[in-house]
């Protein structure tokens, strides 16, 4: 039997997936078909996934560089799909949020991921072929969470950004979506909500009462990416165990 989602051919470009969320999606992706480009910063990640899913390729470049992720992406296009996932999280509370945390967040949350979709969009464009973009969000783009000044104020940008695409970019036939998880156990997770008691309290927000798994939302990008959300454009899927309607 086919599978339910599967990508035969399908040119992919994967953001920060030398670990986590990232990582997990391009192996998707690659096992159910796509030809998989895996961007990321650290080279030892990378040259990681590329022995443990040998179809993948690697692409080593610091999104927070301009001008190096220009030559890189241009160069590695053209792409029919693409996940804007690479993200950081530096909290600090309100008064003590540092212009250095300002800049990094918004030019890799952000800024970054602009840059990215327009270099692809417009390959798309001209390849004349229907895309699909998910861009990783959160939670934190529709909920005020304590000292996440920064990456709230990032994700809701992103949000947003994500429409205006989803808005300029149908015409094209390219959709833009965007995927919300709350707090997942990665290396991002386990950073900001290793403290039991910081996490208690997020999860009894949690009607489902637990955090996410990779896999649940690894799943609502595959989703996503995919002809099974042909008319879906311009929204959010929340991947929160329902933290927004608590
Ligand atoms: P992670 O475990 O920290 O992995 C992030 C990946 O992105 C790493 O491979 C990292 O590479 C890469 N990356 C970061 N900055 C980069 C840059 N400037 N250039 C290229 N690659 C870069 O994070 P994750 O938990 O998988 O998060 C993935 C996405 O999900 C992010 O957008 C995050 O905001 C979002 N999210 C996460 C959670 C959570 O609780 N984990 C919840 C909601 C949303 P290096 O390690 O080499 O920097």
């Amino acid at each position: 039997m086919e599978p339910y989602l599967s990508f035969p051919g399908r040119r992919a470009l994967v953001t920060g997936a030398g670990k986590g969320i990232g990582r997990a999606v391009a192996v998707a992706l690659s096992r159910a078909g796509a030809q998989v480009t895996a961007l990321s910063r650290t080279a030892a990640d990378l040259e990681s996934l590329a022995r443990e899913c040998p179809g993948i390729t690697p692409l080593c470049v610091d999104l927070a560089d301009w001008d190096a992720t220009e030559a890189a992406v241009s160069a590695a296009g053209p792409f029919q799909l693409l996940v804007n996932n690479a993200g950081v999280a530096m909290l600090q509370p309100f008064l003590s949020v540092t212009r250095d945390a300002l800049q990094r967040s918004f030019d890799v949350n952000l800024h970054a991921v602009l840059h990215v979709s327009q270099i692809v969009a417009r390959q798309m464009i001209a390849q004349r072929v229907p895309g699909a973009i998910v861009n990783v969000s959160s939670q934190a783009s529709k909920r005020p969470l304590r000292d996440h000044t920064v990456y709230c104020c990032t994700k809701s940008a992103l949000d947003m950004l994500s429409q205006v695409m989803a808005m300029e970019l149908g015409p094209h036939k390219i959709r833009v979506n965007t995927v919300n998880p709350t707090v997942v156990m990665t290396d991002m997770g386990r950073v900001n909500w290793s403290d039991p008691k910081k996490a208690d309290a997020m999860i009894s927000r949690i009607p489902l009462g637990e955090f996410a798994e990779v896999d649940d939302v690894v799943n609502s990008i595959l989703f996503l990416l995919s002809d099974k959300s042909a008319m879906t454009t311009g929204t959010s899927l929340m991947v929160d165990g329902g933290f927004l309607v608590s």
